[in-house]
């Protein structure tokens, strides 16, 4: 009987461990197709302000008396093209060292200060819309000064991105239910219900935003990196939006009392 218990016991661990091997060989093929796609979308995203620059500069080299406004037109587009490649890839290692697992530091962090300070260095940013700031609720949370700030600053500059010359612009922290909650509210285009669940997809972005005859300029990856900050401070992001009538961004993190932290 002894015998017969030791076997089942055997059996038994031996069906767990076969399980835990299983399951993290799943998770390791779920991260490489993760990581090919990443790689894929990469490269499609490159390659069209890299063919555009290629050929606006084989034009100015192929032409050499060409009319000047025709040539400055070409270096602008040129310089334009540069500009976008370097965002894209600004952010890209953003991701990759997000993926990499690198490390934030954590530290006691007022978030109605970063909110604050992040605003008064970002005046240049709204010159065309009405920013208002309030409510700052004293927040103090357990955070990277650093990444809290850049989190900050992207979803001012989707707001602005997104929202057309004269609009509003309002963003507060509150502290609600034991969490620091960070708000930032447009009036801008919006988004549709259909659109919504993929904006936090790397390089996803709407239609409109693609095609408007003056394109923000956006990587579809900011969003995705804001994501990264906030799940990193043990936190919640979400968008709320209405089509033509405006999005609010809301992040969600835990308060820390000054003890704790
Ligand atoms: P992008 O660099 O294109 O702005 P993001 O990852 O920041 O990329 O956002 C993804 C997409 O979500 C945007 O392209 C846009 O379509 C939509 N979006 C994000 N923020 C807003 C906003 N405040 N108002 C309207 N649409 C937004």
């Amino acid at each position: 009987n002894q015998k017969i218990d030791e076997l089942t016991r055997a059996l038994r661990q031996r069906i767990r461990t076969e399980g835990a091997l299983r399951e993290s060989q799943r998770h390791l093929r779920e991260l490489m197709e993760a990581q090919k796609r990443f790689v894929n979308d990469a490269a499609h995203e490159l390659r069209a302000p890299l063919t555009s620059l290629q050929g606006n500069l084989e034009v100015l080299l192929s032409f050499p008396h060409m009319p000047e406004a025709e040539r400055q037109e070409a270096l602008r587009d040129a310089v334009h093209e540069a500009r976008r490649l370097s965002r894209l890839v600004n952010d890209m290692l953003a991701l990759a060292r997000g993926d990499a697992g690198a490390a934030l530091q954590l530290a006691p962090v007022r978030l109605d200060r970063v909110l604050r300070e992040v605003v008064e260095s970002a005046q240049g940013l709204v010159r065309q819309h009405r920013l208002s700031l309030g409510p700052l609720d004293e927040a103090l949370v357990r955070g990277d000064g650093d990444r809290l700030g850049q989190l900050v600053l992207q979803l001012l500059e989707n707001a602005v991105k997104y929202t057309p010359p004269g609009g509003s612009i309002a963003a507060g922290v509150r502290r609600v239910d034991e969490e620091a909650e960070l708000r930032v509210v447009d009036t801008g285009i919006g988004i549709a219900p259909e659109d919504l669940p993929h904006v936090f997809e790397r390089f996803w972005r709407a239609d409109r935003a693609r095609v408007r005859g003056e394109d923000p300029g956006g990587t579809g990856l900011g969003l995705s990196i804001a994501r990264w900050i906030v799940e990193q401070h043990g936190g919640r992001i979400w968008l709320e939006s209405e089509l033509g009538e405006g999005t609010t961004a809301v992040v969600r993190l835990p308060l820390s009392d000054a003890a704790g932290a």
